[in-house]
């Protein structure tokens, strides 16, 4: 008899896990050993699952690198006891997490699957229930690898660190904007087997140090030169996440210029993302981006803004060479950009 899938499912807090009291109909957070109870079909599927809650379990507004480096932690510790990882959290951070742990994790050989829901699990019509189902479906199934760290949301599975929440009101919550899902969850779940991530050849590598000095600078029309050099000028500063318009395009002013070029030379790091969620930044295609590229500005492809803030956060706690913090932001590590066939020469 072949062994079941060992599943170890980590509550840190969302909307997913609130039940309602039925004395007194307030919603209370779920006692996540009771999941059988909740969501008895679990225990149809081929799996045994485990659990553990975060103490105290959060809202993921109150996430924090602080929080990210523990769900680290508690999978690191358990990562030889069990096959894959469920990880249940609130919805509103949840790309981010995600993409921390991606970066975290170097040479990953299991999955680790976050979801979440946007309705409580004790509500008629929650959407938390298909999406438990479906994570824990998809971390025990045997026969397709999946070395990731994904969001399994509504009908889809992505690659965590290529997500952005878009919806605040309807179940299809995340959008992939630059990758496609890497499996499609109808009738079947259909995995797009070219997409995921090959296993890894060399031993998982844990990282256990973010750093959280850095801002996201979003550009606007108006923006005033006082409010950039504000920005640059915070005391301890190493690192922006400039989101820049269309393909990473910039006002030519020679104040703002300057102002970036001075917070280049005196170190900080700045890191250009565009703001729409398709396509990528191509500095030098139009004039506007050329002297980005000029002074030092770094390319961010097509990667997310969560997934840029929590790879410089990673590049920076974990490496101490700038030039190699530059350079590596420029590589995808997790499969978190790609680099256009216009900008690799
Ligand atoms: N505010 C909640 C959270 O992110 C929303 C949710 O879970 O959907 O924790």
């Amino acid at each position: 008899m072949t062994k079941k899938t060992s599943i170890l499912l980590l509550y840190t807090g969302g909307t997913i896990g609130m039940v309602e009291d039925i004395a007194t109909g307030a919603l209370q957070p779920f006692d996540l050993g009771k999941i059988y109870d909740a969501v008895p079909v679990l225990s149809r599927l081929d799996c045994q699952i485990e659990s553990y809650t975060f103490d105290p379990i959060i809202d993921s507004s109150d996430m924090s690198p602080r929080f990210w480096l523990e769900v680290a932690r508690v999978i690191e510790e358990n990562y030889h006891s069990y096959d894959s990882f469920v990880v249940l959290h609130g919805t509103d951070t949840m790309s981010f997490t995600a993409s921390a742990l991606s970066f975290l994790f170097e040479n990953l050989d299991k999955p680790i699957v976050l979801t979440g829901s946007q309705l409580p699990l004790g509500r008629i019509r929650t959407d938390g229930i298909e999406n438990i189902v479906g994570s824990v479906e998809i971390a025990s199934n045997k026969k397709a690898s999946l070395p990731e760290v994904c969001i399994c949301f509504e009908d889809k599975l992505f690659r965590g660190n290529r997500t952005t929440k878009i919806n605040s009101e309807y179940f299809e919550a995340f959008v992939s904007g630059n990758y496609p899902s890497l499996a499609k969850i109808g009738i079947q779940i259909n995995y797009k087997e070219n997409l995921i991530t090959p296993k890894p050849s060399n031993a998982l590598k844990v990282y256990k140090k973010l750093d959280d000095n850095i801002v996201i600078l979003k550009l606007y029309p108006g923006i005033k030169e006082q409010t950039i050099r504000g920005i640059l000028g915070i005391e301890g500063l190493k690192g922006v996440v400039l989101e820049t318009y269309g393909s990473g395009n910039a006002p030519t002013d020679d104040w703002f210029i300057n102002a970036l070029r001075e917070a280049i030379e005196k170190g900080i790091i700045i890191f250009n993302v565009t703001q729409c969620q398709l396509g990528a930044v191509h500095m030098g295609k139009y004039a506007t981006s050329c002297k980005l590229r000029e002074i030092g500005v770094k390319n961010g492809y097509d990667i997310t803004t969560e997934s840029a803030v929590a790879k410089m956060m990673f590049l920076l706690g974990n490496y101490s060479d700038k030039k190699q913090i530059e350079e590596l932001l420029e590589i995808p590590l997790r499969g978190e950009m790609t680099i256009s066939e216009e900008e690799s020469f």
